[in-house]
């Protein structure tokens, strides 16, 4: 085999404490922050360039030297990643503003961006001996990490609020999940998720509570560079729910810059949450290192409606060094851009897509976008299985 993974250790991303990469973990164990992998970059630098990885499989996995799976025969991949990033012409001159970008996640297996993150999640715990896996979801991360445990043999288990739109508890019933409706926020299924963890040794892959999905999820910050000639665009808007995108983009930004890819150019971060749940913004402007709990979280845009995120310092803290910024925008902003976003580009949107579009064009107005600058707009899911928020 000429590739591998250059995993060396696991790094606590606040208190810094350092762990063995082979074996299981979910939080730090000295003080419960989100783990992040490090990976021996000066071995990596050596061993694969830009140059290599440019004929390999469209995937996320062509980056594999720079993700967590060392053995093949634990890969799971449905061909997630490689999605396309669009010129957006059209949407240009509708919004007075380019170059325009969008990178369209919704191709991805499932119809979200959630798939990268699953993949290596579900990917490396199988790997390391798990056979049952477990995920409380607002809807799109219990559809992906069924799709990696049915193509893997693993056991899911789904934990939902109740009212979580059909077509999301559907697919994840037809790949083989149990799925558990709970009557309340997705807060709530992570209680009622805990005794299966607790008493039958069932994985628990929420978001950042395991060092994993946020590998999965910093290719897209690799596709953008390569996709664009290895120059980094000048803003990148991101729907910010968990964070584990922005987080993982900005993470790869500062691996690729060790590898010898990229220079120290970076985008400015942008982060958009809707005004009903908007608890990063609120933070980032206050200028708090942590975000309180967002109270009554309300939004069409579910993949944003996350009141209380473990990683919120991480996401700040990425949106400062970026010299970035975190906007809130209303709903019927967020609707009336997606359906700009869907009629200019030909992609149906997610909402979250559509977020950041009304984002942008807030900016623009402000003047903190500047004629001529770069944007790439993330459209994290398809809009298809949104078919409430249509009707
Ligand atoms: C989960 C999700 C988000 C938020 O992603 P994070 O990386 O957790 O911030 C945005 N859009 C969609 C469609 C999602 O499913």
């Amino acid at each position: 085999m000429d590739t591998r993974s250059f995993l060396s250790h696991l790094e606590c991303g606040l208190c810094g404490e350092r762990l063995e990469a082979d074996r299981l973990w979910n939080l730090c164990p000295k003080c419960g922050k989100p783990l992040l992998a490090r990976y021996d970059l000066d071995a990596a630098r050596a061993a694969v360039t830009p140059a290599a990885i440019a004929g390999r499989e469209p995937t996320m996995w062509r980056y594999r030297e720079l993700l967590p799976v060392r053995d093949d025969a634990f890969k799971l991949s449905l061909g997630e990643g490689f999605t396309p990033i669009l010129r957006a012409a059209r949407l240009e001159r509708e919004a007075g503003h380019g170059p325009l970008y969008v990178k369209d996640e919704g191709l991805n297996p499932t119809g979200s961006f959630k798939a990268r993150g699953l993949s290596t999640a579900v990917s490396r715990a199988f790997e390391l001996g798990v056979r049952s896996v477990s995920i409380p979801t607002a809807g799109n991360a219990g559809c992906a990490m069924s799709a990696y445990a049915a193509l893997g043999g693993l056991e899911a288990h789904v934990f939902m609020p109740a009212d979580v739109p059909k077509p999301f508890i559907n697919e994840c019933r037809v790949l083989g999940a149990k799925v558990t409706l709970i009557a309340g926020l997705i807060t709530d299924c992570g209680k009622a998720a805990r005794e299966g963890i607790e008493k039958h040794g069932q994985f628990d892959v929420s978001t950042l509570k395991e060092p994993y999905r946020i590998e999965g999820k910093k290719t897209m910050g690799y596709e953008v560079a390569e996709q664009m000639g290895w120059r980094l665009p000048d803003v990148i808007i991101y729907p910010t729910g968990g964070g584990t995108g922005l987080v993982g983009m900005w993470k790869a930004f500062g691996e690729m810059e060790k590898l010898g890819w990229i220079g120290p150019k970076r985008p400015r971060m942008v982060t958009v949450q809707s005004d009903g749940c908007a608890p990063m913004v609120k933070a980032f402007h206050e200028g708090k290192e942590f975000a309180e709990p967002w109270p009554n979280a309300r939004t069409i845009a579910d993949g944003m409606r996350v009141p209380a995120a473990v990683g919120d310092f991480l996401i700040l803290r990425a949106l400062r060094e970026s010299r970035g910024t975190a906007v809130a925008v209303p709903d019927t902003e967020i609707l009336e851009a997606t359906y700009l976003l869907g009629k200019t580009t030909g992609i149906w949107p997610a909402p979250e897509g559509g977020a950041t579009l009304a984002a942008l064009l807030r900016l623009r107005k402000d003047g903190w976008v500047r004629d001529g600058e770069s944007v790439v707009l993330f459209n994290t899911g398809n809009g298809a299985k949104y078919s409430h928020i249509w009707d």
